[in-house]
């Protein structure tokens, strides 16, 4: 590949708050996830408490960290296929084999607990592990050619294209960069520091609480079912549309690991009792949620691959110019984002079984809702780009984004 130095900035419209967003927010986040671990185990776990509980600096730090990290990075990826050559769709496997070795670990003693100690250096760690992995991103951009550039990224203003990510799918042979990070590392690390997080409580308390389990549970089913949709990923907004920075790097390795697993690390200092009534009904609320979700999900992604097929050949649907067509019969008939509306419900069931007394476990919905009503105005801008009129026409055949006759 060549280096293009004569590509011309191209004038988009900045998302995130532009340069300024661009530039705050590689500083702010990384600052919450750290904030987020120290209150949750604090006694008070108090997200209000002035002055906040900051840890020592010896905290911070753990020689045995980049080594976990390193090995856990590289153990993903060489399970993708071992040559490094091509793409399979192999996450689901990739995350059984992982299983099998993490309980054949615990089975010969392995101190998984010990990860609750270790989750501040590791957060550290993860973090300087995405600012380099950013950089690296930004810089062997510039040897990319053109068709490879994504069309946020690629602004000219180094801060906001650091942070967007300029190249769309960097690759290292046939390793694809984004599509690893996307789903693997991040996803099954959540597993597991929820898996070292009910460790500990048995640990403390002999058992695991019936809260824990069911935020085990239900988040192990979430990531279950994104690695065996694996597939699904390819026509997502982050593959197909944003470049691989600072904003996709941070978030896959570190953002979800550490703060998706906020229920469990706070069960472990705050334990709750929960009746089976409350249990049964927190079940439904999941259940009802994947439901959605899964069907939502399910239902375009088939229409996407196979608009004839028996379970999406009867559904209504409107023309666009582009020739392709929208769904508005089914899920996508009775809002804009069905699949978001099942996400919301599943995040308020991981957060119920943490009682009511605290904020923080309802960190996660509260970040979440934020994060879709912002992800549904990016694709609503893009679709209305993509679909001019017949956009307009799906908008006023169905009028609410996410929640029905709400919003
Ligand atoms: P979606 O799966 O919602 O896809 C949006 C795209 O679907 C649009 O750009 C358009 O693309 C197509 N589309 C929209 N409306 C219609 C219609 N009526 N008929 C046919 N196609 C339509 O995007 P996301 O990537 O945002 O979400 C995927 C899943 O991931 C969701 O379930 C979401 O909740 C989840 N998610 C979870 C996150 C987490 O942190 N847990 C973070 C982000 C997402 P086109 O027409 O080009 O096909």
């Amino acid at each position: 590949m060549k280096l293009d130095k004569h590509r011309t900035p191209r004038t988009v419209e900045r998302e995130f708050g532009g340069t300024l967003g661009a530039t705050c927010i590689p500083v702010f986040l990384p600052l919450t996830v750290l904030y987020l671990l120290s209150v949750c185990r604090s006694p008070g776990a108090s997200l209000l408490q002035w002055p906040p509980p900051l840890p020592h600096t010896s905290q911070l730090w753990d020689p045995l960290v980049p080594y976990l990290l390193l090995g856990w990075v590289a153990e993903g990826m060489v399970l993708r296929d071992g040559t490094r050559l091509k793409y399979p769709i192999n996450g689901f496997h990739s995350f059984c084999v992982n299983a099998v070795l993490l309980g054949l670990g615990l089975w010969l003693g392995m101190p998984l607990g010990y990860l609750f100690e270790l989750l501040l250096p590791l957060a550290v760690c993860t973090v300087g592990m995405s600012f380099l992995l950013s950089l690296y991103l930004y810089l062997r951009s510039f040897w990319a050619p053109s068709h490879a550039l994504s069309l946020g990224g690629n602004t000219g203003n180094p801060l906001y294209d650091f942070f967007m990510g300029r190249e769309l799918n960097p690759r290292i042979g046939s390793f694809d960069l984004k599509y690893f990070c996307e789903l693997r590392p991040g996803l099954m690390g959540w597993v597991v520091i929820n898996l070292a997080m009910l460790m500990k409580e048995v640990e403390l308390r002999g058992s695991p609480s019936l809260a824990m389990l069911l935020v085990n549970g239900f988040q192990l089913l979430y990531v279950m079912d994104a690695l065996w949709n694996e597939e699904a990923v390819l026509t997502t907004m982050d593959i197909v549309h944003d470049g691989f920075g600072f904003m996709l790097a941070f978030g896959d390795l570190a953002w979800v690991p550490f703060t998706y697993s906020l229920q469990a690390n706070f069960l472990v200092v705050h334990p709750q009792s929960l009746s089976g009534l409350g249990a049964t009904a927190i079940i439904a609320l999941n259940g009802v949620g994947y439901y959605i979700f899964r069907q939502s999900n399910s239902q375009k992604n088939q229409f996407r691959r196979d608009p004839t097929h028996p379970s999406v050949a009867g559904l209504e649907t409107i023309a666009t110019a582009t020739g392709k067509r929208l769904l508005v019969s089914g899920w996508w008939g009775l809002v804009r984002h069905p699949n978001y509306l099942g996400d919301l419900l599943m995040a308020t069931a991981w957060s119920l079984p943490c009682g009511v007394s605290h904020l923080l476990p309802y960190f996660y919905v509260i970040y979440f809702t934020v994060l879709l009503i912002h992800r549904e105005a990016r694709d609503e801008r893009q679709c209305r780009g993509k679909y001019g009129l017949a956009w307009d026409t799906y908008c006023r055949r169905v009028p609410y984004r996410i929640i029905p006759y709400i919003y």
